[in-house]
C-alpha cells in the first residue's frame, strides 16, 4: 500500500516531495511532543533525575533543524529506494507475521548498529564527531536531535540501509522511526516516568536515566533501545540497576543524582 503510493513519485522532484514529508512529521513530532513533555516535567519536578542546571534549549533547538532535515533524507531514501526497486529483496508486504517478525528483527538490528556505532564515537579519533551532541551533561527533551550531520548520518543511515539488508515492510520501517523518534525524546526529557522492574536487570529495557546516565558520565549505556550489549560489554553504569530498583520501592519519590566520582 504505502509501497505503491512512495513508487508513484518519480525523479528528484518525487523524493523531494518525500523528503518534505517525513521532515514535516518529524518536525511535528519534535514541537508537539517536547511541548507537552516540558509542561508535564513542570508538573513533576521530583521526577527530575539530575539537579544540576539544564542545558541550553535554543541551542539545541536550532541544531536539531539540520539535523532532523538530514535524518528525513535517510528515511526518505530508505523508503524511496525500496519502493522503486532498487534493494536486493522487495519489501514485504505488511501481514499478521511480517509486522511483528521484521519489527522485531529492525529493533534488534537498530540496537546493536547503534551500539557498536554510538561506542565507536566515544573513541578519541571519532568524538569531536559527537561532541556537539554532549554538550547538554543535562540533556531535556529538545537535545535528542541536536547532532552533528555527521553524528546523524553515523546514527540514522540505519534507516536509509536497512531496506537492503532485509526486505523490511515498509509500514514497518515508517513505524521504528516513529518509535524512534518518540522514545528518544523521552530518552532526553530529564525526568523519570518508565521506571519498573521490567527496566531493570534481568530484563533488557531501558528506562529514562539509562540515557541520562550516558550524558551525565559520557563512558557508559551507549545502547538504544535495550541494555543487551551494555551489559555483555560491560558498559552498563555500575549504578543503573540499583537506582532503578530504589526508585521503584515502595515510597520512593526522587530519582536523585546519579553522577559517579570519576565522571568523564
Ligand atoms: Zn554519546
Ligand atoms: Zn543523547
Amino acid at each position: 500500500m504505502i509501497a505503491t503510493m512512495i513508487a508513484t513519485l518519480d525523479g528528484w522532484s518525487g523524493f523531494a516531495v518525500l523528503w518534505g514529508v517525513v521532515l514535516a512529521v518529524l518536525l511535528a513530532i519534535y514541537f508537539v511532543l517536547g511541548t507537552v513533555l516540558h509542561l508535564v516535567n513542570r508538573r513533576f519536578p521530583e521526577r527530575r533525575i539530575q539537579q544540576r542546571a539544564q542545558g541550553a534549549i535554543a541551542r539545541d533547538i536550532g541544531q536539531s533543524m539540520a539535523a532532523l532535515a538530514s535524518i528525513a533524507v535517510y528515511v526518505a531514501g530508505g523508503l524511496y529506494a525500496a519502493a522503486h526497486g532498487w534493494t536486493p529483496l522487495a519489501p514485504l508486504p505488511a501481514s499478521w507475521w511480517s509486522v511483528p517478525v521484521m519489527g522485531l528483527v529492525s529493533l534488534l538490528l537498530y540496537d546493536t548498529w547503534f551500539y557498536w556505532l554510538h561506542r565507536a564515537m566515544h573513541t578519541p579519533a571519532l568524538y569531536r564527531f559527537h561532541a556537539l551532541h554532549h554538550r547538554s551533561i543535562t540533556p531535556t527533551t529538545w537535545s535528542n536531535n541536536a547532532d552533528s550531520l555527521v553524528g546523524a548520518f553515523v546514527e540514522q543511515s540505519y534507516f536509509l540501509v536497512v531496506p537492503f539488508l532485509v526486505p523490511i515492510p515498509l509500514e514497518v520501517l515508517i513505524a521504528h522511526k516513529l518509535y524512534d523518534q518518540v522514545t528518544g525524546m523521552i530518552s532526553h526529557c530529564g525526568f523519570e516516568y518508565f521506571a519498573s522492574p521490567s527496566t531493570r536487570a534481568p530484563w533488557p529495557f531501558l528506562c529514562t536515566i539509562f540515557h541520562d546516565q550516558h550524558h551525565s558520565n559520557f563512558r557508559c549505556n551507549y545502547g538504544n533501545t535495550f541494555s543487551f550489549w551494555d551489559r555483555v560489554m560491560g558498559t552498563l553504569h555500575p549504578r543503573y540497576d540499583g537506582l532503578v530498583e530504589k526508585m521503584t520501592a515502595p515510597g520512593a519519590s526522587t530519582p536523585g543524582s546519579d553522577r559517579t566520582p570519576a565522571g568523564r
